[in-house]
């Protein structure tokens, strides 16, 4: 059997975490054995369409390197690929039909008002949810037609019986049994003309040969009444793997709120790409050892459905973080200082000299996890920032506000006399004093580091600090601090 898996997405608005991993796992599920990965647009609900959203999936797709095999722009013979197109064929009234035909729907032509005296059940969250009373069932043939011919509105609704029950299997869940008697007759066309996604999910994948169905579990509940269709048109049912839920560190549903729950969030965020998509393959996926770095490739070659999860997974953005930080390290020079470069341009003195700027940027990469944090490590290097004459208190490297003081007022003298600011030259001559003196190296960088950037963390040594500030302005820097610990 060749696999085909399809991503389908409602163009609803930004990609939410949640979706992108449904995307990547069917591409997965889809690549590994060399299958069909296919794009299908889901916008029969025109309520919820938004302006844009089907741009920023094929951006999305485009910029995580989950290329569809097929789609609306790319035809497979299984099109139309967006379903209000496919809908204009008249595919879904055509099935709903046939399922009348079978007792398997019917006809429904109650009114708002009638359906809001139903609205009885409450849901797991404690909402009334409306529960049809199968009133329309006992319409009989004369009536339905008067009424179809005078035109009043009609929605077509699954005819489900009150009685046995519906059994269905997903991959991780196993098979699941409910009550017909909980299940709902749902509406299969609506008022409009447009399918319900609960009935053109099941004609779609069926009618594009679909074989693996990944999506959230939220539509688990529903799988049952999708079973039934399936069995009434007496059609093969795909493997159905029902995602876990993706929470929030608070174990709540990632929502919008968190404000990394989307993949343009992250993008903004300053995340890479392949970063957030190795991080979201994690999200319920393990291999069979510890590893966590992958490529898309090598999740390709990796992924086995059957070692997905279905305990909730949690978000943790601190350990996205520190993924994006080992993308960053393992990116080339040139690639990570022409990405970085906005962000040093944005921290730096504007007429910042470029070959600077690139020692800058080799110094930050190891040390940040994503760009945003190039800010707080090289700002120093433009202005000195206003510092707490504490931070010379250094434990480990026994100095204090005394100590510091004498050191720097020993240096300044070597530090005017040379005219050699290379790193090296300056390590040397300092690393001779040192010597000469009987300190430990600490007892005299900590105080030059510190009065040259005010900083407790900087993203190289003093001497290459001083490099970096060049002369005339170490100095003034250096006799800022003498005057600041005189005080
Ligand atoms: N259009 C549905 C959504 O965006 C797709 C669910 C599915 O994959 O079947 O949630």
């Amino acid at each position: 059997m060749k696999i085909r898996t399809r991503y389908a997405p409602s163009p609803t608005g930004k990609m939410h975490v949640g979706n992108l991993r449904s995307a990547l796992y069917e591409f997965l599920v889809a690549k590994h054995e060399g299958g069909t990965f296919m794009l299908r647009i889901e916008d029969t609900d025109q309520e919820r369409y938004v302006e844009g959203a089907v741009d920023i999936i094929y951006r999305t797709l485009e910029a995580t390197g989950l290329k569809h095999d097929e789609g609306p722009d790319k035809d497979g013979g299984y099109g139309p690929y967006i379903q209000s197109e496919r809908m204009k064929t008249g595919i879904y009234m055509k099935y709903a039909k046939e399922l009348i035909d079978k007792g398997e729907a019917y006809y429904c032509f109650c009114d708002k008002a009638r359906l809001d005296t139903l609205k009885t059940k409450p849901d797991e969250d404690g909402k009334a949810i409306a529960f049809y009373d199968k009133h329309c069932l006992g319409l009989s043939k004369e009536e339905i037609e008067a009424n179809l011919k005078a035109g009043k509105p009609f929605v077509i609704r699954q005819n489900i019986p009150n009685e046995g029950t519906t059994t269905f299997h997903d991959e991780l869940y196993g098979d699941i049994t409910v009550e017909n008697a909980e299940l709902d007759d749902m509406i299969l066309i609506k008022s409009d003309g447009y399918p319900t996604y609960n009935f053109a999910n099941v004609v779609d994948d069926h009618t594009m040969n679909i074989t693996h169905v990944v999506r959230g579990n939220e539509y688990l509940s529903s799988s049952p009444k999708y079973v039934r269709l399936y069995d009434a048109f007496g059609w093969d049912v795909p493997i159905y793997i029902h995602l876990p839920l993706i929470t929030d560190e608070n174990h709540k549903k990632l929502s919008k709120r968190s404000g990394h729950a989307s993949f343009e969030d992250l993008l903004e965020q300053g995340f890479l790409g392949e970063a957030v998509i190795n991080y979201v393959a994690l999200l319920g996926w393990s291999p069979e050892d510890n590893r966590e770095i992958f490529s898309l490739d090598e999740l390709i070659k990796e992924f086995d459905y059957h070692r997905i999860n279905k305990s909730p997974s949690v978000f943790d953005i601190v350990k996205l973080r520190w993924m994006n930080g080992e993308y960053l390290k393992a990116m080339d020079e040139e690639k990570f200082y022409e990405m970085a470069k906005p962000y040093l341009d944005a921290a730096l003195p504007s007429d910042y000299p470029e070959e600077k700027k690139k020692k800058v940027s080799g110094m930050v990469k190891t040390r940040i996890e994503v760009f945003p944090d190039i800010e707080g490590q090289v700002d120093f290097l433009g202005e000195l920032p206003d510092y707490d004459p504490e931070m010379y208190t250094h434990k480990k490297m026994k100095t204090n506000a005394e100590t510091s003081l004498s050191v720097l007022n020993e240096v300044l003298p070597l530090l005017e006399k040379t005219d050699d600011y290379t790193n090296d030259a300056l390590y040397a001559m300092l690393l001779k004093f040192i010597e000469e003196k009987g300190y430990k190296n600490g007892y005299v960088m900590w105080p030059i580091r510190t009065a040259l950037s005010g900083k407790q963390m900087t993203p190289c040594g003093a001497t290459e600090i001083l490099e970096l500030l060049g002369k005339e302005e170490s100095l003034s820097r250096i006799r800022k601090g003498i005057e600041l610990l005189e005080k």
